[in-house]
């Protein structure tokens, strides 16, 4: 099974650093050198010929000084936009971001030697991995890409290590059990009732939104004196970059200690079946036919978004047992003992109160209940509804979906769906 691990790279010499950063800008180099032309011939292998001629020739002879499979693999990178442009409507043509736009980096395609805890880098030598939990190592890795943060005067460069790691030291989930998820705007509840909240960035983003106006102030006073930017500007600078940095952490690590629970908790999980994309699309409209309510469209999309519904789909995938999808139509509206279907039932956005029984319950939590049974039919609790179809997969998951309420099911350990 593949597994990536982050380490953060610590050099020798503030030399390997150096000949890294070279090795990012030559990746650049050459994928704008690349990237405009006639409809070109764009696959790996043609670009890649192209690119031996190119490292032949003279006038690039610093090419030679840096490693070539790491440079050429930006190649790979410009190929697969190109394919994606030509076989998608919504993704354009490959595009050259400013520098200060992109996180630059290279890729280490394959031969990645690993020696414990140090890496080879062609032509930069061993540097050691540091930050990281060993959870992999010893594993053989595939690949490597190295991104570099934090700003060219301090930068901070990482490993990002694709393991091949063996499928008993990936850590299983609960071996039994079944878990309901009902997503929400800045929360998720399970069908325990546990909520699962999505950080809340409010003060980080109130400091970002500040800090650039001082950075900015700085910066004319400094061109207003003809000094160079001063230790209080430089320090602001800082300050953002490190909060920026922060704030992008934030979510993705959240969604990996809320989904780590859950694996931990159940072996199977039952979401929505929610197409987040259609969802956040935008309320725009056309010349002709303008929408409505557009900026409060723009607002929900900006909070689902935020709510990162399909990063932790993504990850239950890998981690859970089982991931179930099911059609989420009625689930807020049906009560969870006694089945009935009652638009009532809601009475405000977080109370739910049954017209028919008088059961009681958090909106959410009810719902998390009623997307919990239709996933796993045999969960529920009155008036059992016998599964037609029983699956039984390889990792011994077994559940009786039916046809009519489950329209996707992955299988986390043996990745089969159906
Ligand atoms: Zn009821």
């Amino acid at each position: 099974m593949s597994r990536a691990e982050r380490y953060r790279i610590r050099f020798d010499s503030p030399m390997q650093a150096a000949l890294c950063a070279r090795i990012a800008g030559a990746c650049r180099y050459v994928w704008k050198a690349y990237r405009i032309g006639p409809r070109p011939s764009v696959s790996f292998f043609t670009l890649g010929q192209r690119f031996t001629k190119l490292r032949n020739d003279p006038a690039h002879a610093w090419l030679k000084a840096l490693p070539c499979a790491a440079v050429r693999y930006t190649l790979k990178y410009l190929a697969d936009a190109y394919t994606r442009s030509f076989t998608s409507a919504d993704a354009g043509l490959p595009r050259f971001q400013s520098r200060h736009r992109t996180t630059p980096g290279f890729t280490l395609p394959d031969n990645v030697r690993l020696d414990g805890t140090r890496l080879y880098i062609p032509k930069v030598g061993w540097v050691r991995l540091a930050g990281h939990q060993g959870r992999y190592l010893g594993c053989p890795a595939k690949q490597v890409r190295l991104p570099r943060e934090g700003d060219e005067r301090h930068p901070r460069w990482y490993a990002h290590v694709f393991h091949e790691v063996p499928a008993d030291r990936v850590r299983p989930p609960a071996a039994t059990g079944a878990l309901g998820l009902d997503r929400n705007v800045g929360q998720a509840t399970d069908s325990d009732g546990r909520v699962y909240a999505v950080p809340d960035t409010a003060n980080l983003e109130a400091n970002i939104k500040r800090k650039p106006r001082k950075a900015d102030k700085a910066r004319e006073r400094s061109r207003r004196n003809g000094q160079p930017l001063s230790h209080r500007g430089r320090r602001i600078c800082g300050q953002l970059s490190k909060l920026r940095r922060r704030q992008k952490r934030q979510r993705p690590s959240a969604a990996h200690r809320h989904s780590r629970r859950m694996a931990d908790t159940a072996h199977t999980v039952v979401i929505e079946d929610l197409d987040t994309k259609a969802m956040t699309k935008s309320a725009k409209g056309t010349v002709e036919a303008p929408g409505k309510n557009v900026k409060q469209k723009a607002g929900l999309n900006r909070v689902i978004l935020k709510s990162n519904w399909g990063l932790l789909e993504r990850q239950l995938a890998y981690k859970a047992g089982a991931l179930v999808q099911v059609n989420p139509a009625y689930t807020s509206q049906t009560c969870a003992v006694c089945q009935q279907v009652d638009r009532a039932n809601r009475k405000t956005q977080a109370l739910f109160e049954c017209t028919a029984c008088g059961h009681t319950a958090h909106a959410d939590h009810n719902a998390a209940r009623n997307i919990l049974v239709r996933g796993c039919p045999w969960t529920r609790p009155a008036r059992g509804v016998g599964a037609s179809a029983r699956f039984t997969y390889p990792c011994q998951a077994r559940w009786g979906p039916t046809a009519a309420t489950t329209s996707r099911i992955v299988c986390g350990i043996c990745g089969r769906g159906g």
